[in-house]
């Protein structure tokens, strides 16, 4: 029973994924539609587990956007290598509840090796303690936990004790262009969403060094390498030097920590280990099923001290780490599995090579549009692309029409008040082939477009 549910879904998958490549990108109107007949009453009674298997697959296989395909360039997604949906399915298959060392000591280990393979990657301080979370949204509340924690420790309060009221205020630094859920994270922890001084940036969204203020007492500067629309990083070095070693610097990389990896481009992270938090998402650029997001924190206490449930911080019974002292989460699936398959199984030249393609296949997009006679808007250092039509209108009937149109996928933004179609390449499957394919999609669309 077990055997052949399983067969039958592992060769319906098989299916959807080779038939990505030639469908169109955007799921036809009329397929969701469809997606009524999954809908209705609860039902009473049994259904063969294989006939809802079947039922799936046909209502929601189609009505499905080609994510995981080779060219979807929205948002800045990402599809799953094929190991990493392997190593997720027999993960789910062992359904381990990695909080606890003891409990679930395979996947406990596969997590350390996993963030020690990935500090060594990154090149990010040895020492640094991870959390496998669900979304750079995530890690970046995590890594602000830690920062909460010890900025007000160093003052002698206990905000895991004594929350907020009546704490030393604490200084939030933010660039204008920091990321939406980078804003949100620091309302959950009650630091305010916009209570915080808010630093201008360069024509690219960098944030500007020489615009810092001058700060003193507890005080969190948020950073981010990797600007969701142009892809632009933030000097992590110069801010270090301009605010001294008492400021808690926290880095949201969601995508562009991977760059780390990438050889010709980790001249724009240069320095970002003088951090103390990092955040990233491994189902963005790494390529894993979602949802997987990692923070990394120097200070291991610190993070400790604001996420362990236990008020003490002892050391537990096991020579091992609990994952859930690290982690907002209890209870949670093993995340670090994928990620640690997608690290055997590439190596460091593998993931470098990964990240390398795609922002060569970016510059070719950029190139490719300008010599067609678009707009493009941005410095493309790494994987984003930002391309005007004209005026914002006509830029707005390009890409629905292309969205329509179903060759590829790429989304609608704003950037500095000009309204662009964004290209975001971080795709394992996106060959130079589908490049060139989407490049006179492109071009078609556009001169059909009034
Ligand atoms: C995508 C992104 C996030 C949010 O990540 P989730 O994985 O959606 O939680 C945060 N910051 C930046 C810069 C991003 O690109």
């Amino acid at each position: 029973m077990i055997r052949s549910l399983l067969e039958d879904t592992a060769a319906r998958a098989c299916t959807y994924l080779e038939g990505l490549d030639s469908r169109p990108v955007a799921p036809e109107p009329a397929a969701v539609a469809a997606l009524d007949a999954l809908d209705g009453t609860l039902p009473e009674g049994a259904t063969d587990p294989r006939a809802v298997l079947a039922l799936l697959d046909r209502y929601a296989s189609p009505a499905t956007i080609a994510e995981a395909g080779p060219r979807f360039f929205g948002f800045v997604m990402g599809g799953a290598l094929p190991v990493a949906l392997a190593a997720n399915w027999l993960a789910s298959a062992w359904d381990q509840n990695t909080g606890l060392y003891n409990i679930t000591p395979a996947t406990a280990r596969l997590e350390q090796t996993a963030l020690r393979w990935l500090l060594e990657l990154l090149e990010l301080p040895r020492e640094c303690a991870g959390a496998f979370v669900t979304g750079a949204n995530v890690a970046n509340f995590v890594g602000l936990a830690a920062a909460r924690h010890a900025v007000l420790a160093r003052v002698g309060w206990n905000v895991e004790a004594d929350g907020l009221f009546g704490a030393p205020p604490i200084t939030v630094v933010v660039g204008a262009e920091a990321h939406p859920t980078l804003v949100k994270s620091l309302g959950l922890l009650g630091l305010g969403r916009t209570r915080v001084t808010r630093v201008p940036v360069d024509a690219q969204g960098r944030l500007r060094v020489d615009a810092l203020p001058a700060v003193s007492g507890p005080t969190i500067a948020c950073l981010q390498v990797g600007n969701v629309n142009t892809g632009a990083c933030d000097a992590v070095a110069a801010v270090r030097e301009r605010v001294g070693r008492d400021v808690w610097i926290h880095v949201d990389g969601a995508f562009g920590l991977w760059a780390r990896a990438a050889p010709s481009r980790k001249h724009l992270l240069h320095g970002i280990e003088a951090a103390d938090s990092w955040a990233t998402d491994a189902h963005k650029w790494l390529n894993v099923p979602y949802d997987s997001g990692l923070a990394f924190v120097r200070e291991a206490d610190a993070l400790r001290a604001a996420m362990a449930i236990t008020a003490d911080y002892l050391p537990t019974a096991s020579a091992w780490r609990n994952p859930s002292d690290y982690t907002p989460e209890l209870s949670r699936r093993a995340r670090g599995v994928d990620i640690w398959a997608v690290l055997r199984s590439l190596g460091r030249a593998g993931v470098g090579g990964m990240i390398e393609r795609n922002c060569l296949q970016a510059r070719r997009f950029a190139q490719g549009l300008s010599a067609a006679g678009f707009e493009v808007l941005n410095e493309v250092a790494l994987n984003q692309v930002l391309v005007a039509f004209g005026d914002a209108q006509r830029t707005q009937r390009v890409i629905a029409a292309l969205q329509a149109e179903g060759t590829c996928w790429c989304g609608v933004t704003v950037w500095q008040e000009r309204t662009a179609m964004r290209i975001s390449v971080c795709s394992w499957a996106t060959t130079d082939a589908d490049v060139e394919r989407s490049i006179d999609a492109i071009q078609r669309v556009a001169a059909g477009t009034r």
